[in-house]
């Protein structure tokens, strides 16, 4: 005989499958709208956090689920308008008439066809109500099949992220699965009372709603980190408020999902928010490190993994569970610290895989299988863009989250080092024109600068510019330029760029040969030459865009400082290239008037 924890390994473990298989179609277009996505759908811990605000058991779990409702509906409706937001942004170039018109039939009919899943939805909603009140049949069972239908709708959404053409519609079968078995829940018979359960979504959707409609592109990092740490703190209060009811008689494998749920759950809550921190600058950016750190954190871990087992063993040692609650809140605070901001990204996606493993640890404590669905997916997709990211930058995940990167001292301007190199040549804004006169290919090259300048509607106007005037631009995209997997592709996409536009680092490298201009805004790790031959480089082995290429090269960044990996740029020597220093956004404006004049 199947047990349901059988059957829920098996799910989770199918999940998994399936979403490597479906993630890893994704394009690095969309890999963050990719985050917000899973992000998202991991609210689907609200189902679980409804339950136990609602069904009054105690004050305590009452108080715990309301807060783990206001956090997950903050993921659920903040993650989806972000999403949303993000992809309507990606368009393609204008098309001809006559695909401009079948597409809006096609949108035509698509608004015709949208009020039928509502109608379907507000049908089954009133079965459940006249199961539930006439009390002959448990609508548990008939909410089962909602959370099938969920997660097939799940993924789905996932599977549009394939391409920007599907994606929107994708997210759309995504939004409702949430929706079906958000309302769906809302009649499961343990709950009996839904003033805390109105309160919490209340404020998860004014919060939510919020972050979801005001939160800049650019700060798109900070705002996962902080809706990783929110999914996070509702999964650990609900493992404390479902330890607390079964204390008396909690089994081993409870146990194991409740420890699980803590313990992952803590960490990621402390981790997440300190990333958070320091990606929106409240925090330190660089790595701080002391002597003996690794050994230290090592040694935390070992005691929260031998107290873990130890619980497994004898669940009703209440101040050992509380003691793991704890390490787990300090674990994650000092695994983070050591990690530089520019690392940051690499951690969040790491912690969104811990995010989907403590949301799926939940659906194991509450046999809820659309948790442990969700959770696999948003676990699987975390750690496969963490890894994709860790590859562009050919460096080990285990370097990232204990190497301390980014605290290499630079070298000083004008230091011996530098000198050797060469000269620098810089160039005035008024020279510019001059030196793209007659160029008739152009590769333009966004970096993080671009971001930090807010830059990107610059450099879409310099492009719309450059193509009046005949010239043939090209966006050139570094797998992980920028802070974040498919950052660039985002912010250009903002500018109203057509992503067919922007090619990735494979496809655009045999094309700088050809181009006579390179113009780098702000790009500098992702242009270094270093990378292919100095081999004491911290760069060596990263494979890098080969602007040096190009017939000639204009950089546009404030200073000779260096990028992320803390180096000085190679590039910069070359007597091909030029640096036109100062702000990104501040050089375009006076480049255009340079243009015009
Ligand atoms: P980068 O190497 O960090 O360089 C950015 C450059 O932008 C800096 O040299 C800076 O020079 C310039 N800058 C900053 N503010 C500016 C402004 N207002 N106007 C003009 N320029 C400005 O960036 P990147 O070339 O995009 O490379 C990304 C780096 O981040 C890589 O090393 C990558 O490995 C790492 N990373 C990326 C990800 C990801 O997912 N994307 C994840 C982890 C790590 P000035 O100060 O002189 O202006």
């Amino acid at each position: 005989m199947t047990t349901d924890l059988e059957i829920g390994l098996y799910i989770f473990i199918l999940a998994g499958f399936l979403g490597y298989h479906i993630i890893s179609r994704v394009p690095p277009l969309l890999h963050t709208p990719l985050m917000s996505a899973t992000n998202a759908m991991s609210g689907i811990s609200l189902v679980g956090s409804l339950l136990v605000a609602g069904s009054g058991h105690s004050l305590l779990s009452t108080l715990f689920g309301f807060v783990a409702v206001a956090c997950s509906s903050t993921n659920v409706v903040g993650g989806f308008l972000i999403t949303d937001r993000m992809l309507k942004m990606f368009r393609k170039a204008p098309v001809e008439g006559a695909v401009v018109k079948s597409q809006s039939r096609l949108r035509r009919i698509g608004r015709l066809a949208l009020p039928i899943p509502f109608a379907l939805l507000a049908g089954l909603i009133l079965w459940l109500a006249q199961l539930r009140s006439s009390g002959r049949f448990d609508p548990r069972q008939a909410l089962s099949f909602f959370y099938i239908v969920s997660a097939v709708l799940f993924i789905l959404g996932l599977k549009g992220l394939s391409s920007p053409k599907w994606a929107r519609r994708g997210m759309f079968l995504a939004e409702f699965g949430m929706l079906m078995a958000i309302v769906g829940t809302l009649f499961h018979p343990e709950i009996v009372t839904y003033g805390w359960i109105i309160g919490g979504l209340a404020i998860g959707t004014i919060v939510g709603g919020s972050l979801g409609y005001w939160v800049p592109m650019t700060a798109v990092p900070q705002r996962t980190a902080l809706s990783h740490s929110l999914g996070a703190l509702a999964a650990t209060l609900i493992g404390i408020s479902e330890y607390i009811r079964h204390q008396n008689g909690i089994g081993m494998v409870l146990m194991t999902a409740l420890g699980a749920e803590v313990a992952i759950g803590g960490l990621t809550f402390t981790g997440s928010l300190m990333a958070a921190g320091k990606l929106q600058g409240l925090l330190p950016g660089s790595p701080i490190t002391y002597r003996g750190q690794n050994q230290s954190n090592i040694t935390l871990l070992a005691v929260m993994v031998g107290s873990l087992l130890y619980l497994i063993i004898q669940p009703s040692a209440s101040g050992l569970f509380y003691l793991v609650v704890a390490l787990a809140l300090l674990f994650g605070f000092l695994l983070v610290i050591p990690i530089g901001a520019a690392d940051m990204p690499v951690v969040i996606s790491l912690l969104n895989s811990y995010a989907g493993m403590a949301d799926a640890a939940m659906g194991f404590v509450l046999m809820n299988k659309i948790q442990i669905i969700t959770g696999s997916l948003d676990g699987t997709s975390g750690f496969l863009l963490s890894l994709l990211m860790c590859k562009a930058m050919n460096r080990s995940a285990v370097n990232v989250l204990f190497g301390a990167f980014g605290k290499i001292e630079a070298e000083p301007e004008g230091s011996e080092a530098m000198s050797a190199k060469g000269t620098v040549r810089s160039i005035m804004h008024e020279e510019v024109p001059v030196l793209l006169d007659g160029a008739r290919s152009v590769i333009i090259v966004p970096g993080y600068g671009m971001a930090v300048a807010q830059a990107q509607h610059g450099v879409s106007e310099l492009a719309s510019i450059l193509m009046k005037r005949g010239i043939n631009v090209k966006y050139a995209i570094h797998p992980v330029a920028g802070r974040m997997p498919g950052h660039m592709n985002v912010l250009l996409a903002e500018a109203n760029v057509p992503y067919d536009q922007l090619y990735d680092m494979d496809q655009i490298n045999p094309y700088f040969g050809e181009a006579d201009v390179a113009i780098i805004v702000g790009a500098n790790d992702v242009t270094n030459p270093a990378a292919k031959y100095n081999k004491s480089s911290p760069l060596y082995g990263m494979p890098v865009l080969e602007v040096e290429r190009a017939k000639s090269v204009i950089v546009l960044k404030r200073s000779m400082r260096p990028g992320f990996a803390g180096v000085d740029n190679d590039l910069y020597y070359n007597p091909k290239c030029v640096m036109l220093f100062g702000d990104a956004k501040e050089s375009l404006t006076k480049l255009f008037s340079a243009f015009k004049s």
